[in-house]
């Protein structure tokens, strides 16, 4: 545990003077990024010790990864984002967890959602996840939104008690040029907030693309390998 410590000790801060340095060339206040730790994988001792080192906010792409790690985490202040793909059955529980949900993309996603926040007396913080679609031959299903779908989905989120709409969220293709998806990704997000202002949330950027979502204007950035390391080949 020792070597992990140390480990971790010199990533998060490596992982966060990309993040500003992506900021400053942009032009953009290095605070108005946010550092996501993409926690799947890797085991709750690791989520301890990064949290020793002051991060707060993980992510997860599983519910069935996330429950248990979460309760035996449950003495610290961290704050767990669902960002995989989420089932209806499995909503209520993330609800309880009091869960940031990054992915929905479905209306009837959001209602099962919505319902969980009322019975909670606390609104459900939601991005909604956009498909930026695939690069050539890339078959991999990610879930998203069709973007032509999307304002339509902000209305009725909005709209919605039990949930807050807090922005949108999505993953470049992968294997292509980052810029050009983080592109429109970022005008969708102009239009969303045009009608709705407290959608001020962008979650773009992976360690292997988070300078060009930082450039698009991404506020929040989704990392796993580059403080973890290597996840096993299963995990995809
Ligand atoms: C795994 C995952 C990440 C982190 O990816 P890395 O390349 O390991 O930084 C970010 N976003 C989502 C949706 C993921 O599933």
């Amino acid at each position: 545990m020792i070597g992990r410590v140390s480990g971790l000790e010199e990533n998060l801060p490596a992982v966060r003077a990309r993040i500003d340095a992506a900021a400053r060339a942009a032009g953009r206040d290095p605070s108005s990024v946010a550092l996501l730790a993409v926690s799947k994988t890797w085991p709750a001792a690791d989520v301890r010790a990064l949290a020793t080192l002051g991060q707060r906010d993980f992510g997860e792409n599983r519910v069935q990864e996330l429950l248990p790690k979460a309760a035996e985490l449950a003495d610290l202040p961290l704050r767990w984002h669902v960002i995989g793909q989420l089932q209806r059955n499995k909503a209520a529980a993330v609800v309880r967890l009091g869960a940031v949900v990054h992915s929905v993309d479905r209306l009837s996603l959001a209602q099962v959602l919505d319902r969980g926040g009322q019975e909670a007396g606390r609104p459900v913080e939601v991005l909604l996840q956009v498909d930026l679609g695939g690069a050539p031959g890339d078959t991999a299903p990610r879930g998203g939104a069709d973007p032509s779908a999307v304002p339509e989905l902000a209305d009725a989120v909005a709209g919605s008690p039990g949930l807050r709409l807090r922005g949108l969220m999505a993953v470049a293709p992968r294997g292509a040029d980052p810029a050009p998806a983080f592109a429109r990704l970022a005008a969708l997000a102009a239009r969303v907030r045009a009608d709705h202002p407290e959608a001020v949330e962008l979650s773009a950027g992976m360690s292997g693309d988070l300078e060009a979502a930082v450039a698009a204007g991404a506020t929040v950035v989704r990392v796993g390998t580059a403080l973890f390391g290597d996840r096993p080949l299963i995990s995809g």
